[in-house]
């Protein structure tokens, strides 16, 4: 059993996830195998090697700077050429799920998207993950043998934090890093410092804040959790705050271990974004709000009472 991690990267520094895929494939047994795709990628491989990467398979060319699926999945389409593995891995990003969907198309191999959980059964390998909006947990295997794509959700699998591996310089068909779209230039989006998906604690505000001006508020709560800001539908689509907060079905999912969910009453494409997420606590007025059946802990009240008393101990707490 062989499973090849692919290393995705942001400002050239291996993001978190890749760290929670190692462990997920040093927890399946048998051969663990990185790719590292970069300008220059024997500068990043470094800290996933000490880290317990396994075998760290290294692309480097100006062509792998920024993130081109066209590109990448070629490379990596040679690269499971030469090595053969049964399991390849990618986190469940956009980036992730778009290399994957090319890559399994490109080489005739299976997909499963959003893993929850990874296990090996006899010579299968077996992937759960949530379907119809988390009602159904679904176990979807595929006999090794390979290439068997599998996305799997940021924040399920601990990080590695330590092992060891080796450093193998690879060298690619030339024609791979072309490409009928360039990357030129790669901006990052402004405000909001902590990432959604990758947060530990996310604080979110829906309809029950009642305007833009009340933004501020829900961001100053995140900020003395240190929490990323979330949002519901219903105050993206009010204009209120930017869809790059959404949580949801159309927006993005998230996993946190504590999820703040103020003025947000509960649908379920809310819900599908965040259930799984390992405390929930929401703040309603109405004690039959839906959001309330998911939540650890339920505060029924005016958010505009609660907030700020929370905030206030929060930052007397935490401080
Ligand atoms: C195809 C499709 C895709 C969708 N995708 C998404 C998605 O990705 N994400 C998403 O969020 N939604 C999505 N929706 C929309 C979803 O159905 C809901 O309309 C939306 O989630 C509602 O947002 P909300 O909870 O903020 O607003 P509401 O449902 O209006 O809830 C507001 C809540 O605030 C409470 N409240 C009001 N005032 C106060 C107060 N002073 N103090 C405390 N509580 C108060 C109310 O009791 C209520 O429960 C989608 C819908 C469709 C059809």
């Amino acid at each position: 059993m062989k499973t090849l991690v692919i290393a995705l990267q942001k400002n050239d520094q291996p993001i978190s996830a890749t760290f929670e895929l190692i462990s997920a494939a040093q927890s399946l047994g048998g051969d663990v195998c990185t790719a590292v795709l970069a300008a220059d990628a024997e500068a990043l491989a470094g800290t996933l090697v000490s880290r317990g990467s396994g075998t760290t398979l290294t692309v480097s060319n100006p062509a792998l700077q920024y993130f081109n699926d066209e590109v990448y999945a070629k490379v990596i389409a040679e690269l499971i050429k030469k090595h053969s593995p049964d399991l390849i891995l990618a986190p469940a990003t956009f980036y992730g799920k778009a290399l994957f969907g090319r890559l399994a198309g490109m080489t005739g191999g299976a997909m499963t998207s959003e893993a929850t959980g990874l296990a090996l059964e006899g010579d299968s390998i077996v992937v759960t993950r949530p379907c119809y909006g988390g009602s159904v947990v679904a176990r979807v295997s595929a006999k090794a043998g390979g290439p068997y794509f599998v996305t799997v959700r940021p924040k399920i699998f601990p990080e590695a934090k330590e092992g060891s591996g080796e450093l193998v310089a690879e060298t690619v068909d030339a024609a791979c890093f072309e490409s009928g779209a360039v990357v030129k230039e790669v901006k990052s989006e402004s405000g909001g410092t902590i990432n959604l998906s990758e947060a530990d604690v996310i604080v979110a505000a829906g309809r029950g804040i009642r305007g833009e001006e009340n933004v501020a508020m829900i961001n100053e709560l995140a900020g003395s959790l240190n929490a990323a800001f979330g949002a519901s539908r219903a105050i993206v689509d009010a204009g209120w705050t930017e869809y790059k907060f959404q949580v949801g079905q159309t927006g993005r999912t998230v996993n946190p271990k504590l999820y703040v969910a103020v003025g947000i009453s509960g649908a379920i494409q809310h819900l599908v974004g965040m259930r799984s997420s390992q405390y929930i606590v929401a703040v309603n007025k109405d004690k039959d709000a839906p959001i309330f059946n998911i939540a650890n802990y339920g505060i029924v009240g005016d958010l505009f009472e609660v907030v700020p008393a929370l905030t206030a101990k929060f930052k007397a707490e935490l401080a």
